[in-house]
């Protein structure tokens, strides 16, 4: 039986998080209870923290939930082929299943359940039951939530890997069609830009280029030991050359930006891709502008570019199966666990703001 009460992480308003006690939620015959075990923290984390994003307060935070089905109704359980006890993964967005986008598989821009965002992390605290965020000891699980189930003998940091590596796949791969023969650059070595390096090594790309900055060194490393060919500094070398010069004079056939907040490497990677190339941008600026952005590349190249936000299920299928084998290092890229209360310090290391620690992927662990 769950208790009554538990511990959970709310955000009141921009940089103010309280710990607090929260009514466990009963569920229905449709619904169910996560017992949280970790809680990935990710770029997005900050922004919310700083309060940069359209979400209301107060809410729970935290949207890379992996945890243990505590309690399920009989029609969720079938439907999600779960049952008490197992270990899951649980997707950020809670699709309506109805709308236009859900029907199109694009669900992640699914706006069916009304206000912004419909998603475990992102639905305010007044919405009943209030436990939609997984910086909490228990989550409440939707009917409309998306669930995974997961081996039991790995880490709950390690599988927490899903949601970078789910990114990964559908930003390196699923969306620029990446095969065997392309050359992949990856603009950016956080946790997306390394997991962007593992899912195209995973897809058989032929040559894997990343680029970071001197500061990046020690990531740059890493992405070398999780399957990059070539990595770049950019504040050192001259990326256009060193591109042709990898890429016998043609570019990159798919060029990932996940660079965080720099606007540069945007109109760069106009440059960087072969004629006929892929350009996928997944790092949010701030709604900045991008000075040099020079369109006639991609007239002139027949560049397609494609803006990536969300991740789908094909991807998180593929980050967990990956997860699962073991054949990749991923664990490698986790660096720091936090308990509970020490949520706010967990995010600021993800967002370089504690001196001294320097953080790849982050959890919480709600659980102790
Ligand atoms: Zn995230
Ligand atoms: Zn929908």
């Amino acid at each position: 039986m769950p208790p009554r009460r538990c511990r959970a992480i709310v955000q009141t308003g921009p940089r103010k998080l309280e710990l607090r006690e929260l009514p466990v939620p009963d569920i229905d015959a449709d619904s169910g209870l996560l017992r949280v075990e970790a809680c990935g923290i990710c770029g997005s984390d900050a922004e919310q923290y700083a309060g940069v994003l359209p979400i209301r307060f107060p809410v729970v935070p935290g949207h890379e939930p992996v945890g243990l089905i505590e309690a399920v109704g009989e029609r969720a359980a079938k439907r999600w082929g779960v049952q008490v006890g197992d270990r899951v993964a649980v997707e950020v967005m809670i699709p309506c299943g109805h709308c236009i986008a859900c029907r199109s598989g694009r669900y992640p821009q699914c706006r069916g359940r009304g206000g912004g965002l419909f998603g475990h992390g992102y639905v305010p605290l007044e919405r009943p039951p209030g436990l939609w965020g997984a910086y909490a000891e228990y989550m409440y699980l939707d009917p409309g939530s998306i669930v995974h189930k997961v081996r039991k003998d790995l880490p709950a940091s390690t599988v927490a890997l899903f949601n970078p590596l789910g990114a990964g796949f559908r930003w390196a791969v699923e969306i620029p069609r990446t095969a065997p023969g392309d050359t992949v650059l990856v603009l950016g070595p956080g946790q997306r830009g390394l997991a962007s390096v593992i899912a195209a090594r995973a897809a058989g790309a032929d040559t894997i280029i990343i680029t970071g900055t001197t500061r990046d060194a020690a990531k740059l490393a890493l992405a070398r030991e999780l399957g990059a060919d070539h990595t770049i500094d950019v504040g050192q070398e001259d990326v256009r050359k060193r591109v042709r010069e990898l890429t016998n004079g043609r570019g990159a056939e798919v060029v990932v930006e996940v660079a965080a907040a720099a606007t540069a490497p945007v109109a760069e990677a106009l440059h960087l891709a072969a004629p006929g190339g892929r350009v996928v941008l997944a790092g949010v600026k701030g709604f900045k502008p991008v000075p040099d952005f020079l369109s006639d590349l991609i007239v002139v190249k027949e560049l397609s570019v494609t803006g990536a936000f969300g991740v789908t299920s094909p991807s998180y299928r593929a980050a967990i199966r990956l997860i699962e084998a073991g054949r990749v290092p991923v664990a490698r890229m986790h660096t720091h666990d936090f308990p509970l209360e020490d949520a706010e310090r967990a995010i600021r290391t993800l967002a370089g703001e504690e001196p001294g620690a320097s953080s790849i992927h982050s959890c919480l662990l709600p659980g102790g």
